[in-house]
């Protein structure tokens, strides 16, 4: 089953292990200097294969408080960390290119290699339309608009639900789906999710999200906003973060996965649902238990949805042509 993951950390895990350290990474410390071909994370090349993966989006995460901490600007460290990204993807491009459109990824696919795609979460790297202009020219496909610190964007889930996009996240939305960019509403405050729903006019996407009438946290979506998302033709990646999965456990089990996504599937159809699996930006909390460790072990979720009465077809849109659809529509 062909897989598209729409949202991984690796990309920032390997830029802090191989030097920009962080105290806030520090569950990467024990892990040696590391490369995308092979590593202890959760995502590979090789554990990319084994899932069976047509593309990966490759989230760059800005840290705001590292940034001032360390008196760097969110832009600059979007460019460190773009720059590592090029440079990982470039030293495996017998198996990996970096694509920014669906007509790349077909030639990636005829090549028989894997395609990247660059994204940030933290939108508050850009302060005007020329830099978000520039950071299209090199590539970003999707921004998670904000991560959890209220910004000139917007106000993030973590903070106040009841306030939502600011006048420059509202001209930055517009201005995104103009260029052909993504807009992920994760991270974003309820009444964010419904500003942005209202203002566009292309298919948007929360890149790890889970459904919270079975989880209640702020970082998953209400039933309204699960509808909303499926009506707009946008789609909602569920992912196995333990603390958006279940409220009562701390173990990833697949059974639980399959829950989220058939309430979805009942709430709001089969065309709505996407894998964003947050790996390499969410730490274990029961690793010998978890059922889900690394992105190899998703072929696993898509025999028990098979099991449970999902058709391959079904199974087909959830792990990959849903994410096509909406690129389609949204980025070329
Ligand atoms: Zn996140």
């Amino acid at each position: 089953m062909k897989l598209i993951d729409l949202h991984a950390d690796t990309l920032t895990a390997l830029y802090y292990m191989n030097g920009e350290k962080l105290k806030d990474q520090e569950f990467l410390r024990d892990y040696p200097i590391a490369n995308l071909a092979q590593n202890n994370f959760a995502i590979d090349l090789v554990k990319l294969r084994q899932a069976d993966s047509l593309a990966q989006f490759f989230v760059l995460w800005l840290n705001l408080q590292g940034c001032e901490r360390y008196q760097m600007s969110p832009w600059d460290l979007f460019i460190k960390q773009y720059w590592q990204l090029r440079q990982q993807l470039n030293s495996c491009s017998e198996e990996i290119s970096f694509v920014t459109s669906l007509a790349e990824l077909d030639i990636a696919r005829a090549q028989n290699k894997l395609a990247g795609f660059a994204c940030v979460e933290e939108g508050a790297f850009v302060d005007s339309m020329e830099q978000l202009g520039e950071a299209y020219r090199l590539g970003v496909r999707y921004i998670t608009l904000v991560w959890n610190y209220e910004t000139h964007i917007g106000v993030p889930s973590a903070i106040d639900q009841s306030r939502g996009l600011k006048a420059f996240g509202y001209e930055m939305v517009e201005a995104m789906q103009d260029l052909g960019m993504l807009v992920d509403v994760s991270h974003l405050s309820d009444r964010g999710v419904r500003d942005v729903l209202q203002l566009a006019k292309k298919p948007i996407i929360a890149s790890h999200s889970n459904a919270r009438a079975l989880c209640n946290h702020t970082r998953n979506l209400p039933d309204e906003l699960i509808v909303g998302i499926a009506n707009n033709g946008g789609v909602i990646g569920v992912n196995c973060v333990p603390q958006f999965l279940d409220e009562n456990s701390n173990i990833i089990r697949i059974q639980r996965l399959i829950e989220h996504i058939q309430y979805i599937y009942n709430l709001a159809g089969e065309d709505v649902l996407a894998i964003g699996n947050d790996f390499d930006g969410f730490k274990h909390l029961t690793p010998e238990l978890d059922e889900i460790r690394t992105i190899a072990d998703l072929p696993l979720v898509a025999d028990v949805l098979l099991k449970s009465g999902f058709s391959s077809r079904q199974i087909d849109k959830i792990f990959h042509q849903n994410v096509l659809r909406v690129l389609g529509a949204s980025i070329n």
